[in-house]
């Protein structure tokens, strides 16, 4: 039997889990000597463990300790790689200063200084996000809403700024270490409505963190009842991102407010709008609990549409047979593939980047193994400073190797859909490195997009 055919044979979803709360139970870096299962670890293994969580965030959960990862694979097991700090996150020689720091006792001002200069060197603010995008309502800059595409925008709510675990590779990870002046947060509601009742051009809503399903249902409820009012009319989409299907299923299963939940969000599409669960998944095993199915299929029953994303990851899912195992399952399970990304520039990217070469060749030998349901995923994708920017493909043209290109999304809809060429790199892993290819000096937005960074911040950012 092949691994799918195991894999299918096993997963008759139940009818109905015991539906008693289970107890969210979840550990921080000052909580790493309790995780049980660390214990088999050495001395040497934890301490490195301890260096990198100083610097990145680190949280994990119960659930995806016990359900999620094999502890019989350690260190190699794609869910341990996704939620426990590793040493090659951090470079050498930042890895060796926090370490020295640490084991020479330094004080706290000292620990905390290497912690900043570290954090400083890791591009916490990839794509500009600070400085462009942001909206402004009567002259004033809005706190916890982006936008940058006509037609939709992003809004963080200030309860969503957590994750039910958090991924090592995350590329908001800067919103996560306490510093006040990186997070993102929304104090109100209200100003969001008021931005979408000035915009009667935005037609998508996402909601964001972090994790939005963090939130208590009621706390959602005041964020989104509203919108069923007549002047939101034109906000046709609400997506959620959350990656709590993965981290915590049981958030639609047994969790104290979970059928209010359910219920939210049925009223929502029995309303009228399309509701999309934009869900993060990184690999197949975080679809392969009976939990995480039972919650699939209680979510869909409301009538929502599950997409599913993710980024393509060195040491989690660098292998074109686990996407095409994942979007197999994703299919059957009722979602829709949407994007798979390219690591961003920013945080661990060190550990988890692939060349963008290898990304294409992975997306195409996965692409290939799924039926046309598979095929909706795009990418591999760039979200990068001027758009969504997808590696089409490698080819050959008039004796020279190149990278065909296009935005998927961009800051000027006329850039969409049209092809553009890079020279071939075989090591290049983002869109900064890539050169105009056939001598040309500049890509066709190049110009229109410094003077868009010029007029917004006076600066260029990539
Ligand atoms: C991806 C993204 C969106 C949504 O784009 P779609 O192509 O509609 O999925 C919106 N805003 C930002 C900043 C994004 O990165």
């Amino acid at each position: 039997m092949t691994p799918v055919i195991q894999l299918i044979k096993k997963q008759i979803i139940p009818e109905q889990l015991n539906n008693s709360p289970v107890q969210f139970q979840v550990y921080t870096e000052h909580q790493l000597d309790k995780i049980e299962a660390l214990k088999q670890l050495s001395e040497q293994q934890r301490f490195e463990m301890k260096v990198v969580a100083k610097v990145l965030p680190f949280r994990v959960n119960q659930y995806v300790i016990d359900e999620l990862i094999d502890w019989n694979n350690i260190p190699a097991d794609p869910i341990f790689q996704l939620t426990f700090p590793q040493k090659g996150m951090l470079s050498k020689a930042d890895f060796d200063q926090m370490a020295e720091a640490l084991r020479s006792d330094a004080d706290r001002h000292l620990i905390q200084q290497t912690v900043n200069d570290i954090r400083h060197r890791l591009n916490p603010h990839p794509a500009g996000q600070q400085l462009l995008n942001v909206p402004q309502v009567e002259g004033k800059p809005l706190q916890g809403i982006q936008h940058k595409y006509r037609e939709t925008i992003l809004f963080f709510p200030s309860q969503g700024q957590v994750c039910h675990s958090f991924c090592t590779f995350c590329f908001r990870w800067a919103q996560f270490i306490g510093d006040k002046e990186m997070r993102f947060s929304a104090r109100e509601a209200e100003q969001l409505h008021k931005y979408l009742q000035a915009n009667k051009g935005i037609s998508d809503l996402l909601i964001t963190g972090g994790d939005p399903m963090v939130m208590k249902t009621s706390h959602l409820a005041a964020y989104l009842t509203p919108l069923l009012q007549p002047e939101f009319q034109h906000v046709q989409t609400i997506r959620i991102g959350t990656k709590s299907l993965s981290f915590w299923p049981h958030r639609y299963v047994s969790d104290a407010d979970s059928n209010e939940l359910l219920i939210l969000l049925k009223k929502l599409v029995r309303a009228g709008k399309h509701v999309a669960i934009m869900a993060h998944y990184n690999h197949w095993k975080e679809l392969a609990t009976p939990t995480a199915r039972v919650a699939i299929r209680r979510l869909r029953e409301t009538g929502v549409v599950i997409r599913t994303q993710s980024p393509l990851l060195n040491h989690i899912n660098n292998d074109p047979d686990v996407w095409a195992k994942m979007w197999h399952e994703q299919v059957r399970l009722g979602m829709t593939p949407y994007y798979m990304f390219v690591e961003r520039d920013t945080g661990a990217c060190r550990y988890f980047e692939v060349p963008l070469a290898r990304a294409w060749k992975v997306y195409r030998e996965a692409i290939q193994q799924v039926s046309g349901l598979g095929r909706t995923a795009r990418g591999p994708s760039m979200s990068a400073g001027p758009g969504k920017v997808e590696i089409q493909g490698i080819a050959e043209i008039k004796g020279e190797k190149v990278f065909v290109l296009r935005f998927i999304q961009a800051r000027n809809p006329d850039w969409v859909q049209q092809p553009f060429f890079a020279k071939f790199d075989p090591e290049a892993t983002w869109l900064d490195q890539l050169k105009p290819a056939f001598g040309e000096d500049k890509f066709f937005f190049q110009d229109e997009y410094e003077t868009m960074c010029m007029r917004q911040t006076g600066s260029k950012v990539y």
